[in-house]
């Protein structure tokens, strides 16, 4: 808690992401479709990369929204600029790059704060086993809101030296952005956060751990037509939400982005003088399994957009900023 970060913060914000008023005044409103790419910091295979510049050829003109992890560069062993070189070749001009976090132990450690191996969502983390690393499904909401300031400042320092750029936006890993994780990242100078989600897509595959309910907690609200909108964070303090509603394609099939598409269409339909968001995704680490499902998604969108004259837009929210 620093007034003067946090009033570099309110400064910054407007700067950043102008409210748009007079930036977008004559453009049409439009249905937006946000690609987001959660990178794990766990590895960086050949495959996955593979899989991800495929896409890239295939989609030319989808920007990407990079939340990148600085966890790959404090594993014991890890080389910077292979690791640079990786994330370069499947970044494009117009991508955004922002910050992803798990609790990794290397990275928890690197930036001088102490480890903590609970609450983790997979059950009681096995010690033994944490070389090279461990700790990413450890909930990163274990942390106090001091500890997260230094792992955050620490991932954006690491990122930002490794030529990645200072990251302006987040996601949470297991998306757990609790009020706490929300003041950490706005001192820090993030300025959206695209956490929350409806833990209703994570229910088959996550539903008897933990991770379903502390999802369901944090973000009770998210529904797949969740837009965009303002968390006041107390002391006249506040960060942008742009909702994953759409979820990421390692729990939703094509059909099911399709669905979160509808429901965002119905709402534009309703009032098509306001712009409507729906953000979707996969991670790095599962390109090769599940990448196709984000294809098949795009693909059923783009058809729907068509046969019913839509006006949508494939974009990230640094190039444009959100109207809310
Ligand atoms: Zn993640």
């Amino acid at each position: 808690m620093i007034p003067q970060t946090r009033l570099r913060f309110a400064v910054l914000i407007p700067l950043l992401f102008p409210p748009l008023l007079s930036t977008f005044a004559s453009a049409e409103p439009k249905i937006h479709v946000v690609v987001s790419v959660d990178w794990e910091g766990r590895d960086i295979t050949p495959e996955n990369i593979a899989a991800m510049k495929a896409f890239r050829t295939d989609f030319p003109g989808i920007p990407l929204q990079m939340f990148l992890n600085a966890a790959y560069f404090t594993k014991v062993g890890a080389n910077p600029k292979q690791i640079v070189e990786a994330m370069n070749s499947v970044l494009a001009p117009g991508d955004e790059k922002g910050l992803h976090i798990h609790g990794w132990k290397s990275l928890i450690e690197a930036s001088g704060v102490k480890f903590r191996s609970e609450p983790a969502f997979r059950g009681p983390i096995d010690m033994s086993k944490c070389v090279p690393d461990c700790g990413h499904d450890v909930n990163i909401t274990a942390y106090s809101e001091a500890e997260l300031r230094k792992v955050i400042a620490f991932s954006l320092k690491t990122l930002e030296k490794n030529g990645m750029g200072r990251a302006k936006t987040f996601r949470a890993g297991a998306w757990q952005a609790d009020k706490k994780v929300l003041r950490a990242l706005a001192a820090e100078g993030i300025v959206l956060d695209d956490s929350a989600t409806d833990a209703e897509f994570l229910k088959e595959r996550w539903g008897k751990t933990l991770l379903y309910p502390v999802t369901k907690k944090i973000w009770p609200d998210t529904v797949a037509a969740s837009q965009p909108y303002w968390i006041d964070l107390g002391q006249g303090h506040k960060i942008q939400e742009l909702p994953n509603n759409g979820c990421l394609a390692d729990y939703v099939s094509g059909e099911s982005i399709l669905k979160s598409f509808q429901a965002n269409r119905d709402l534009f339909k309703k009032d098509p003088s306001k712009d409507v968001y729906l953000s979707i995704g996969f991670h790095q680490e599962t390109a090769v399994k599940f990448l196709p499902n984000l294809r098949k998604g795009i693909e059923l969108i783009r058809a729907e957009a068509a046969a019913q004259n839509l006006p949508v837009d494939f974009t990230v929210p640094s190039k444009q900023g959100l109207k809310i």
